[in-house]
């Protein structure tokens, strides 16, 4: 008999031969609740809506919906009521339209690009926005523009203090007479002005609060010399998730919520995604490889990094680093090469007498990693085959649940890197399509995904 400690509720039996499927496929399987997203992208616009209702919510979907998948995504947000999406490579939103997501469904807006290779013309004639924030930049979307006859709508990126793209205030003059020329042309419509913050997620701490107010005052600067240039921004855009919760002063015309969308706060310091309505989307499960007992002070995986402790058993989890488990959430121990303990990455196991919480011990290998069960896997059932959670949406003690915060913690990252950097080698399956999407954006999903 398999255990498993995930159950399912299967929408039909066609979705129940999908999930078996994907566990002939793989030996893991990432399930994205769309219904969750749905809710948290409903519980930010509703927070948004209650301080100002005609300001419009973004919701991020750049890195493959941070390793949930584009798509489902990008459909689920705006169930929730988003009204924009937003991508950092060009190539995403490309795709976006592509897959289905109209003019008339949403707004896209795209940031990152090398300035001279990407496709402009063919985003400027997809209705997809465009930021820009060098002056390589305005002349690599002007010559879309003029290569289809229509102007690009753009938004002017500044530099508030991050200091990664955007214009400074030193050369912002010459953008402004560069970006006028391009709309006395017809070329180009400067349609928005936006900024990223870097320190919004430590609102408690006083200097840092202080530096967002600085990026702040400095983003309206920025602003009014738009409006003395004749090119006043009618969307103004600067909120990501820590500023959507803490910073009501800054929604302007629209917010760019990302990790919030998924369910997770954006630094543990602020709490948890529970303290501001939401929940974690995605589920990461594995089916246990070899289950075998081992002697006391047995070395477990490369570099003797973990010894037993005593008479033990060992599951084989087979995950790895080139699935993007981190290398940095190994498991040590004081009897191991290092004399250290580390504690790894946890897993929850189901037993014969409930779950139970494992965890990573020894180093994490390409494609597997090894759990000490602590006792006897006859004892508790534990066998190979059974099915077990890496991080889910984390409900309680009680429950035994990790999140991907506490792989952030055990990794020393952060929840977006967790999820982020799960190979689509794991394949993701949506639970919920049927209640959260209209038949038709159902049917633009890979049915084969749909649980
Ligand atoms: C990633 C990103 C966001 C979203 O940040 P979160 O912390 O995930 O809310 C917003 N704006 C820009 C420009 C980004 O790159």
């Amino acid at each position: 008999m398999t255990l498993s400690a995930v159950q399912w509720d299967f929408a039909s039996q066609k979705a129940e031969d999908n999930y078996r499927r994907a566990l002939r496929r793989y030996p893991a399987q990432v399930v994205v609740d769309l219904a969750t997203l749905r809710d948290n992208m409903k519980a930010m616009v509703d927070r948004v809506h209650a301080v100002s209702p005609s300001t419009a919510v973004l919701g991020v979907v750049k890195a493959d919906a941070y390793g949930h998948g584009l798509l489902p995504t990008a459909l689920a947000a705006l169930a929730g009521g988003a009204t924009w999406l937003g991508t950092a490579q060009s190539r995403e939103a490309l795709l976006l339209r592509q897959k289905g997501v109209g003019p008339d469904r949403a707004r896209i807006i795209t940031w990152l690009y090398n300035g001279r290779q990407d496709p402009f013309d063919r985003l400027i004639s997809q209705d997809i926005d465009l930021a820009v924030g060098s002056l390589a930049g305005i002349d690599a979307i002007v010559r879309g523009a003029q290569k289809i006859g229509r102007p690009a709508r753009v938004h002017v990126k500044v530099d508030t203090g991050f200091g990664r793209n955007g214009f400074t205030p030193e050369e912002f003059d010459q953008a402004l007479t560069r970006l006028r020329q391009g709309v006395d042309a017809g070329q180009l419509e400067v349609v928005g002005q936006w900024s990223h913050l870097s320190v919004a997620d430590a609102p408690e701490d006083p200097a840092s609060r202080r530096a967002t107010d600085d990026q702040i005052a400095l983003f309206n600067e920025f602003t009014d010399r738009m409006k003395v240039a004749g090119l006043p921004p009618s969307i103004r855009h600067l909120a990501n998730t820590a500023a959507t919760f803490t910073r009501p002063e800054i929604y302007f015309e629209l917010v760019r919520p990302g990790v919030g969308l998924y369910g997770y706060e954006p630094d543990p310091v602020m709490g948890t995604g529970e303290d501001y309505g939401l929940k974690p989307a995605m589920t990461l499960q594995a089916q246990l490889g070899t289950v075998k007992n081992l002697p006391a002070g047995h070395s477990i995986s490369y570099g003797r990094t973990y010894l037993t402790e005593g008479e033990t058993s060992t599951a084989d989890l087979p995950l790895g680093y080139a699935d993007g488990i981190p290398r940095s959430a190994s498991g040590f121990n004081r009897a191991g090469a290092l004399g250290v303990d580390h504690p790894g990455g946890p897993v929850r196991i189901m037993t014969n007498q409930g779950p139970r919480l494992v965890r990573v011990s020894g180093r994490v290998c390409m494609d597997q990693c090894i759990l000490d069960l602590h006792g006897s896997a006859e004892d508790w059932g534990v066998s190979e085959g059974d099915t077990v959670e890496l991080f889910g949406p984390g409900r309680g003690e009680a429950y035994a649940e990790p999140t991907a915060d506490d792989w952030a913690r055990a990794a020393g990252t952060i929840s977006y890197e967790i999820f982020t950097c799960l190979r689509n080698r794991i394949p993701r399956l949506y639970l919920h399509a049927q209640n959260v999407l209209s038949a038709e954006d159902v049917g633009l999903l890979d049915p084969t995904t749909v649980i």
